[in-house]
């Protein structure tokens, strides 16, 4: 069934109409309205037109709504930072300029549905997508589909806390949160995380990229640097293999990037496994920035609950 995703993010909002096989058959990026809830919602609509036109299947078209943040289960209100429909019922408002309602949901969790289906998670039964960028969240699927959960956001595994054990270990100090609570694992192995580790080691302001760059060539101060990122991004694996037991973690984002860092993880993760667990396949993202939009077509289609 040829079917559509939107992918809306800070910046822009990207349409994708896909074939029967979820390939890409075209695509259209406009920019997000910031300012008026209105124009907002406007541009929406004209992208689900465009997918629609484009399809020649008209209202026809299974069509899915990805945003980041959190779509409350009860009344289907978003809240979401920098968008100006945060606290609306997008889907509602949506119906009332195209005359259908279409699902809304989280894009952490339409990374994971999209990798479960046709991408790195394809063919494992519990499949957690984990999104390593700016900020840390992931999703979870069982055998290829989200399951219904308390809250429609991303699971929030980014604001749960570095191990004290870990933090000792390595000697770093406790780093507030942004959701004002101190030592959460998004501060130290998000994108800004491996950057302040590499500030707090090495005495200057560094980016991300720069650390990755110059470990990958060698240079020890940054290797080392690197090290300590994969080894508290393994005691993070830890925590979610110890509460969710998937058979594949699933890394995106930026720092998914990393040449190798799915491997790299490996030896690190399987030091710290208990007794006679089994270690997951851990592996990078096969779908990168189609991945919301996958998502939200697949499910569209009604694969999911
Ligand atoms: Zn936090």
């Amino acid at each position: 069934m040829i079917c559509g995703g939107i992918d809306i993010g800070g910046t822009k909002i990207e349409a994708r109409l896909f074939s029967e096989d979820l390939t890409t058959l075209d695509l259209r990026r406009v920019p997000t309205p910031t300012e008026r809830l209105d124009d907002f919602i406007d541009v929406l609509a004209a992208q689900v037109r465009w997918l629609e036109q484009l399809s020649g299947e008209r209202r026809e078209l299974p069509v899915g709504v990805a945003l980041p943040g959190l779509i409350d289960t009860r009344t289907g209100r978003a809240f979401t930072s920098n968008l100006p429909a945060s606290g609306h019922d997008i889907g509602a408002l949506l119906c009332d300029r195209i005359g259908r309602r279409l699902p809304v949901m989280n894009d952490c969790q339409a990374f994971t549905l999209s990798e479960a289906n046709g991408g790195a998670g394809e063919g494992f039964d519990t499949v957690i997508g984990l999104i390593l960028g700016t900020g840390v969240s992931a999703g979870l699927t069982f055998s290829g589909r989200l399951t219904k959960r308390l809250n429609g956001s991303a699971l929030e595994v980014g604001h749960i806390m570095v191990p004290a054990s870990a933090v000792l270990e390595q000697g770093l100090p406790l780093w507030t949160c942004g959701c004002g609570r101190v030592g959460c694992f998004e501060q130290y192995i998000s994108g800004t995380g491996l950057a302040a580790i590499g500030k707090h080691r090495l005495g200057r302001p560094m980016r991300a990229e720069e650390i990755v760059t110059a470990a990958l060539s060698g240079e020890p101060n940054f290797a080392e640097v690197l090290s300590e990122w994969l080894r508290i991004a393994a005691e993070f694996l830890l925590i979610i293999q110890l509460a969710h037991d998937p058979d594949c973690i699933v890394l995106g984002g930026g720092l998914a990037r990393i040449p190798g860092v799915a491997k790299r993880l490996q030896a690190p993760f399987q030091a710290l496994l208990l007794g006679e667990m089994q270690m997951p396949a851990i592996r990078t993202a096969m779908h990168g920035d189609s991945s919301g939009a996958r998502g939200a077509a697949i499910m569209a289609t009604g694969r999911t609950f």
